[in-house]
């Protein structure tokens, strides 16, 4: 009736929002939200596998750009790195366009990473994304996915996540968008409350329970719609942060610093093992070689635990709905095998911006673009 109403007044002034149409979101009922297609945002996997034979997952996610600096940081952090199911270690990036290196990130995919999206422009506006319309949301990130599949030649069904920029969601509208992008999860909202009791993921087809930070926050119905919460970090001065460069009160020597960040893996994995965020941007590995030398000692000590699995985003999200006993012997199923469509030989590319700026563009498309991809023009056609 409301909807109705709001259509008629669409027809009388064009002023109403449309979002206000969207069923409202409510409350969760775990007897009625059931797995595999549904979760209520709560502190439990929603298995009825003992939490002793859960496997602690770890997701490594890095946001913005992949370069070749950021890219030697992953090959000598994790390549080579295998999980106690031989299936190899992988990070999740979700990628900006500006300065990417889509041969690396072809590379990256072909080594079993998950490439996910934060956007075309990256536009260093928070309104900008807080105010956003449906139209150029979907844009930003259709726009993005089609940057990724044709020029890191990776399939449209293996890009599957988002991260808005500055964690900067338009609430309804970021997750109506995701939704008909046929996306399947977002990954930008954090959450206080759930430091001590961490959230797992959950769907937004019904009410979440966690704590909105950054106004505004989805508060319709998104069935199918995964929200991966960014339990934050607390530094030595219990200030919290939700991205690890984003803490200010650490170590500043490799040692404590990889002590630190166990002690943060610890309130996870000593709890309900609900899966943890490393979630940063690999340029806090330039401020300073110690806190890269904490990061791999980090690793090392994951690696030294046999329930522990640094999966991407996504293959948590399917354990999460499949949930396996660490008694199987494959408790996340096959390893993932990637097949390149086509061979990548890196080709670079000299081109200005529409704000006449040189960029060079490295991909795996053997003819340069006429024009600098952008949003509405992703192929620089
Ligand atoms: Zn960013």
């Amino acid at each position: 009736m409301k909807c109705t109403l709001i259509l008629f007044g669409i027809l009388m002034s064009m002023t109403i929002n449309w979002t206000e149409c969207l069923k409202l979101a409510e409350p969760c009922i775990p007897a009625v939200c059931k797995l595999p297609n549904c979760k209520c945002s709560t502190t439990e996997s929603g298995s009825a596998i003992p939490t002793s034979k859960i496997p602690q997952i770890v997701m490594l996610t890095f946001d913005d750009a992949v370069t070749g600096i950021t890219y030697d940081y992953f090959s000598k952090s994790l390549f080579g790195r295998k999980n106690p199911d031989g299936c190899p270690v992988a990070a999740t990036h979700f990628l900006s366009h500006e300065y990417t290196d889509y041969s690396k990130v072809h590379d990256l995919w072909l080594r079993g990473h998950e490439i996910a999206l934060h956007s075309v422009t990256h536009a260093a506006i928070q309104d900008y994304w807080q105010q956003i319309n449906l139209t150029t949301f979907k844009a930003e990130f259709d726009d993005m996915r089609q940057i990724v599949m044709h020029f890191a030649g990776i399939p449209k069904s293996d890009i599957r996540g988002t991260r808005l920029p500055f964690l900067q969601t338009s609430g309804n509208v970021s997750f109506q968008g995701l939704k008909e992008l046929g996306l399947v999860y977002d990954s930008s909202l954090p959450t206080i409350r759930y430091v001590g009791s961490p959230l797992w993921p959950y769907t937004l087809e019904y009410a979440s329970h966690q704590d909105c930070m950054i106004e505004p926050c989805p508060t319709a119905s998104f069935p199918n719609v995964w929200e991966v919460p960014m339990t934050m970090w607390l530094d030595e001065k219990n200030v919290s942060c939700s991205m690890v460069d984003a803490c200010t009160n650490i170590p500043k020597q490799a040692e404590p610093l990889s002590k630190w960040i166990i002690k943060q893996f610890e309130r996870h994995y000593n709890n309900s093992r609900a899966p943890f965020p490393v979630f940063m941007h690999a340029a806090w590995f330039l401020r300073n070689p110690e806190y890269f030398k904490a990061y791999k000692l980090f690793i090392d000590h994951l690696q030294s635990l046999p329930d522990v699995y640094l999966v991407s985003v996504n293959r948590a999200i399917e354990w999460v709905k499949n949930p396996k006993s660490l008694d199987v012997k494959k408790p996340f199923g096959e390893c993932e095998v990637r097949v390149p469509t086509a061979s990548c030989a890196p080709r670079n590319c000299g081109l200005k911006t529409i704000t006449g700026e040189e960029r060079w563009i490295s991909s795996c498309v053997k003819v340069c673009p006429d024009k600098y991809p952008w949003i509405y023009n992703p192929l620089g056609k």
